[in-house]
Order: structure tokens, then sequence, then C-alpha cells
């Protein structure tokens, strides 16, 4: 069994549907845009025609579903 050992670590996203419920500064606090809010929820529903459900708060994460979520990070003890 090859998971021995092996952890795995997901970021926290966040659906884009609650996202565009949020008020101004709730959503400012986790999103940042140049338009501010009402830019961030321009995107968001551009996101969301796409098909994109989730929101990844961090922007480093760099494993993807195709509906925006994280994949998980395996990290391996050495
Ligand atoms: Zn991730």
């Amino acid at each position: 069994m090859p998971l021995t050992n092996t952890l795995t670590t997901f970021h926290i996203h966040v659906p884009v549907r609650v996202l565009l419920r949020y008020g101004d500064k709730r959503l400012g606090d986790i999103v940042t845009h140049p338009e501010g809010a009402e830019g961030a929820r321009k995107e968001l529903r551009e996101m969301q025609e796409q098909g994109i459900i989730f929101l990844v708060c961090d922007s480093k994460c760099n494993n993807r579903k195709p509906d925006g979520s994280c994949a998980g990070h395996a990290e391996q003890d050495a």
C-alpha cells in the first residue's frame, strides 16, 4: 500500500454562491480586487458561468479540481 506515511492536506475553499451573499466588508476580508467588492462580485459571477463552484482562499494552491476546489496536496514524511 503506497499510502503509508502520506498526509494529504487541503486548502480551505468557499462556495462562490456564499461569497456572493457576503457584504462588502466581509467579502473584502477574503477576496481582494482592484475594483473593490463590486469588481470581485463581477469576477465571481464570471467564474460561476464557467462552472467554477468554489474559490480557494490561497493563491498558492496549484492543484485545483475543475470546480475550483482544492484537490489536496500529498505531503510525504521523509
Ligand atoms: Zn490546494
